[in-house]
């Protein structure tokens, strides 16, 4: 554990790629293989792997108080260190008492991990922290504690570990990645390289995998001149779902690769009766489903399906009220052939084929003109499931109308998709372009909060949020809640729970929440780090299906600061 602490400081200490891909290479090198893959996990800033559902559940404000128990120092001072570095890893290292040697292993740090996420209850998980950061260096401990808050803040992405792992054994860094990509287990590519076994890696089913990303476009032709010819589709205000399906099993994944399958009970039984062994790529949405022949079933808003999400229990009367539908347009793995390498317009087929085999009934919908299939489960159905609705469009015109057509239907715009693509997981690119509403919204991460005013006293309902600098994050505005009172009640929690310096009236909490937040212009300002600030900056709503990573930058703060001050 110690030359793993010591290797990370050095990698901290450089700010050049190569050499932290160097000293990463190094370590793993000389480390014994069991060792190398645990290192090369905590590298990539995870105490498991990616796969893996286990999680830690230690807030900051745990940690803290476990670091307060062991130094003996008092709030105000830990506070003053926090102010220095930023870290609650650096105050550890700061705080806690030194010590020459400890004699932890690689081996025992992620045993201890293991057992906090199986114990249950603050007061248990703390023990076990206690009796590891006990024994650990100030050193050891600083890495420790950086690696249960996920984040190393040492400039190293998992792409410098898969890099070093390619450079350790001498393997192709595309098979590296590729490996990495489909086992979710950045431990056991290493593993599989260091055994020449590469090319081993299968996907493995029940086990998600990152999803392709879209692009933002401002009109239909800047889509079009990324490609001609696009498969389009309503842009469904939901959350992103991966199902699985297989030996009459049926496991639904989230965007953050979480298993989510028991917020949907109804789901499982509609999606079951897919013969083959499968991997989906949908939408899920509430629902309003038609009530008369000539009425239309529609998506609902996001704010409908919210009422549902992160409820402990889904009675019957909450599906009844809420239905949802599981909306398809892809398909990654069917009938034991993985179709990552397949190109969209072969994998649309291989989906309507798959799809006509549910049981009992095929509907076609029409969408448009050009409209292709949509298939529908029986009424009364327990939820829906349907194969999202494809169409095709030569022209910025065709684009357009589509646009209007999908804002009529109650969704947020277009996903424009190129035929030509293959499935790119946990990818950003240009192949899968969006088209959303036209005020320009950011997603952002809250920093810090602030208890309100009048009948707000009380609650923390006034956050501090911020974009990403590279590996910073910058505050560019602050909001008065948006949110329902039920909400902020909820998420006031949540920030006492996740402190990490309290300054009175402010707080400073763990960066892990993920808002989206729409305002009426921007400016150049000096009053936030950024540079900018928002003119009547207000939050449309929670984002808990991104993760931090994946909130804006300031780049797309400075193209749309360019746009809207263009002459
Ligand atoms: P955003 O959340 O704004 O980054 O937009 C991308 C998200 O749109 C995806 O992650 C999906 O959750 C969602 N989405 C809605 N409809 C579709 C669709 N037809 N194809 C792909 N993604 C879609």
């Amino acid at each position: 554990m110690l030359k793993f602490a010591q290797t990370c400081d050095a990698i901290a200490a450089t700010t050049k790629k190569l050499e932290k891909t160097a000293l990463v290479t190094d370590l793993l090198k000389v480390t014994p293989l069991d060792d190398a893959a645990t290192a090369a996990i905590f590298l990539s800033g995870r105490p498991f792997p990616a796969y893996e559902e286990a999680t830690l559940q230690v807030g900051g404000a745990l940690l803290w108080r476990v670091i307060e128990d062991l130094s003996g120092k008092t709030e105000e001072e830990l506070s003053q260190i926090y102010r220095r570095h930023g870290d609650i890893g650096s105050v550890a290292a700061e705080a806690l008492p030194a010590k020459s040697e400890s004699g932890l292993s690689l081996a025992e740090v992620r045993r201890v991990f293991s057992q906090i996420a199986a114990v249950r209850g603050p007061a248990a998980k703390a023990a076990l922290l206690r009796a590891i950061l006990e024994r650990a260096t100030p050193l050891e401990a600083k890495y420790i504690v950086k690696i249960i808050s996920g984040d190393l803040r040492i400039g190293l992405k998992e792409s410098l570990v898969e890099d070093a792992i390619a450079r350790a054994f001498e393997a192709p860094l595309a098979a590296v990645k590729r490996a990495n990509m489909l086992l979710g287990d950045i431990g056991e590519t290493l593993r599989l390289a260091a055994e020449g076994k590469l090319a081993e890696a299968k996907l493995r089913l029940f086990h998600a995998i990152d999803f392709m990303l879209a692009s933002p476009v401002e009109s239909a032709d800047e889509a079009l001149s990324y490609f001609h010819n696009p498969a389009v589709e309503d842009k469904y205000d939901g959350i992103r779902a991966q199902v699985h399906v297989g030996k009459g099993e049926v496991r639904i994944f989230s965007r953050t690769r979480d298993d989510i399958t028991d917020s949907f009970p109804e789901l499982p039984a509609a999606l079951a009766t897919l013969p083959n062994d499968a991997i989906l790529d949908g939408e899920i949405i509430a629902w309003s489903p038609a009530s008369a022949p000539s009425t239309q079933d529609r998506a609902l808003p996001f704010s409908k399906l919210q009422q549902r999400l992160g409820r402990k229990k889904v009675t019957p009367k909450l599906m009844h009220d809420i239905p949802v539908a599981y909306l398809i347009f892809d398909v990654l793995y069917a009938d034991g052939e993985m179709l990552l390498d397949r190109p969209l317009s072969e994998r649309t087929n291989i989906l309507n084929t798959l799809l006509t085999s549910i049981t009992n009934h095929v509907a076609v919908q029409t969408l448009s003109s050009q409209a292709h299939f949509g298939f529908a489960l029986p009424e009364p159905a327990p939820a829906t499931v349907l194969r999202a609705p494809v169409a095709t469009a030569n022209s910025a015109d065709e684009i357009e109308a589509l646009f209007t057509a999908a804002r009529e239907r109650g969704n947020e715009g277009l996903m424009i998709k190129d035929l030509d693509s293959l499935y790119t997981p946990g990818r950003r690119g240009k192949s899968w372009l969006k088209m959303k509403r036209e005020l320009a919204t950011l997603d952002v991460v809250v920093t810090a909060v602030e208890y309100g005013h009048g009948k707000r006293i009380g609650v923390l309902s006034d956050y501090t949020f911020a974009v990403w600098n590279g590996e910073a994050l910058v505050n560019i505005g602050k909001a008065y809640s948006g949110l329902t009172d039920s909400e902020i009640a909820e998420m006031t929690q949540w920030f006492l729970a996740h402190t990490i310096s309290d300054q009175g009236l402010r707080l400073e909490v763990e960066p892990k929440i993920v808002l989206e937040v729409a305002f009426n212009n921007m400016m150049r300002s000096t009053r936030h780090e950024s540079g900018y600030a928002l003119r009547f900056p207000r939050i449309v709503r929670l984002r808990p299906d991104k993760l931090p990573q994946d909130a804006d930058t300031i780049d797309t703060v400075k193209k749309i600061y360019a746009k809207e001050h263009a002459v």
